[in-house]
């Protein structure tokens, strides 16, 4: 059986512009600016490296499927290459060469000592058996051993990847190496090598940079209004913080665990993140005959981006709001938090940004994860673990420094949070290589 040998190429013509694209052109802006001389240009516009790998897995019905992965390593100038896996079954080489290239920036931009780098694997575990999902992980790992490490590139949890998988990654790095190597990999379950704080580390960074937009803007938490795209992970620890900060969350976006489609589940007078939880399954996805059961209006999956709300958090995928439907964002809309990576195009960004809503740009407001990450190889290095208040509270603080340095950047060159974001964090990954003499 071959059928998860999809979409890691996507032909050119399927969109007339590619994240890679997109990024790339960001990317551009600022090295303009900064001045970058063009070797420089080309080092940092592509990875550095791409491992591409077949993992034969043998199904529980006796049968072997092929599952197709990608690890694009951007940058490792400012340290070992660092960045998500992903399990999705429409991922795409390009995509992930985006989103490595975005780790490299975020992971400067909060001055971690890390490079960038992303990975997929071509599947869908929600139709996986835990012992396929396991084999998989572990078959992942044995192709690829030789080109991760912690010295080397170091991977985490992404899209519908969990701790679980992290540590059946690690075990069989163990088991290949024959040494115990918990920095190996971040995301680990808490008591074995995980950092306490990481699940709710990138929801929980959102917020507070949310909560530090919000004041600059002359807004009070208490009493603003939001509606969030997705309810995994991110999502939903985002969705708790909010509402502890006395924000009212109005709608939620999410799959319906049987049709698999994109609804929103909206409740006015506020959605309570622990209620809706419980008909929540671990891939975010929600029970919506549950959900109307419990009093939530089930709109279609859309209606999360037209609500008359303060602030729109998209802690889904890629490319979620277009030119094509921000025209539809209510004219109430003050701040997008860009939990999920890149769910902003570059055309409905200048849309948003001439239209005076602030966007604080992925770099930034999901960054929480990977500093949480870093913080969990510190401990896992030293094999002494902080407390979960201890984790969340340095977390903050990193937050919210990026974010000033980013604002008072943007500021001070006039131009958006984003390209504030990214003078500062090409800038930092430049003097890197220069100083390395790669450049
Ligand atoms: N996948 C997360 C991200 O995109 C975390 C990466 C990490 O911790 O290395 O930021």
């Amino acid at each position: 059986m071959n059928g998860a040998l999809t979409t890691l190429d996507r032909r050119d013509t399927d969109r007339v512009r590619t994240p890679l694209s997109e990024v790339q052109a960001q990317f551009d802006r600022a090295a303009q600016r900064l001045g970058l001389d063009s070797g420089t240009r080309q080092l940092l516009r592509s990875p550095l490296r791409e491992h591409r790998v077949a993992v034969p897995v043998r199904m529980d019905d006796g049968s072997t499927t092929v599952f197709n992965g990608i690890r694009v390593q951007h940058n490792d100038a400012r340290g070992p290459f660092k960045g998500g896996m992903r399990f999705h079954p429409s991922a795409d080489a390009d995509d992930v060469r985006a989103l490595a290239m975005l780790m490299t920036w975020k992971c400067a931009v909060v001055d971690l000592p890390l490079g960038g780098a992303k990975g997929a694997i071509v599947c869908d575990p929600r139709s996986l058996s835990v012992a396929e999902q396991e084999r998989l992980c572990r078959g992942w790992v044995r192709q690829m051993a030789q080109n991760l490490g912690p010295a080397i590139d170091v991977p985490a949890p992404d899209v519908m990847t969990s701790a679980q998988h992290m540590l059946w990654m690690l075990d069989e790095f163990e088991t290949i190496f024959r040494a115990k190597a918990p920095a190996f990999i971040t995301g680990k379950p808490v008591g074995l090598g995980g950092s306490p704080g990481r699940s709710e580390a990138t929801g929980y960074g959102v917020v507070a940079v949310l909560l530090e937009a919000l004041t600059r803007l002359g807004l009070e938490p208490k009493g603003a209004t939001a509606s969030i795209q997705g309810f995994g992970n991110v999502a939903q620890h985002a969705a708790t913080r909010f509402v502890r900060s006395r924000g009212t969350l109005i709608a939620v976006s999410s799959w319906d665990a049987g049709d698999r489609q994109a609804y929103t589940f909206r409740k006015a007078s506020g959605v309570d993140p622990g209620d809706l939880s419980q008909l929540t399954d671990r891939f975010g996805t929600i029970n919506r005959l549950e959900a109307a059961a419990r009093g939530y209006e089930v709109l279609p999956g859309s209606a999360w981006l037209e609500q008359e709300v303060d602030v729109l958090v998209p802690a889904a995928l890629e490319n979620q709001i277009t030119a094509a439907n921000a025209p539809r964002i209510h004219g109430r809309v003050r701040v997008i938090a860009e939990a999920a990576n890149k769910p902003t195009t570059s055309d409905a960004s200048l849309l948003l940004e001439e239209r005076g809503v602030v966007v604080i740009p992925d770099i930034v407001a999901n960054a929480g994860g990977v500093t949480c990450s870093y913080f969990e190889q510190v401990q896992g290095q030293s094999n002494y673990y902080w407390t979960r208040e201890d984790v969340l509270r340095k977390i903050d603080s990193r937050m919210t420094s990026a974010f000033a340095a980013v604002h008072e950047r943007a500021e001070r060159e006039q131009v958006s949070l984003r390209d504030g974001a990214y003078l500062i964090a090409v800038e930092r990954v430049a003097h890197a290589c220069r100083e390395r003499g790669w450049v």
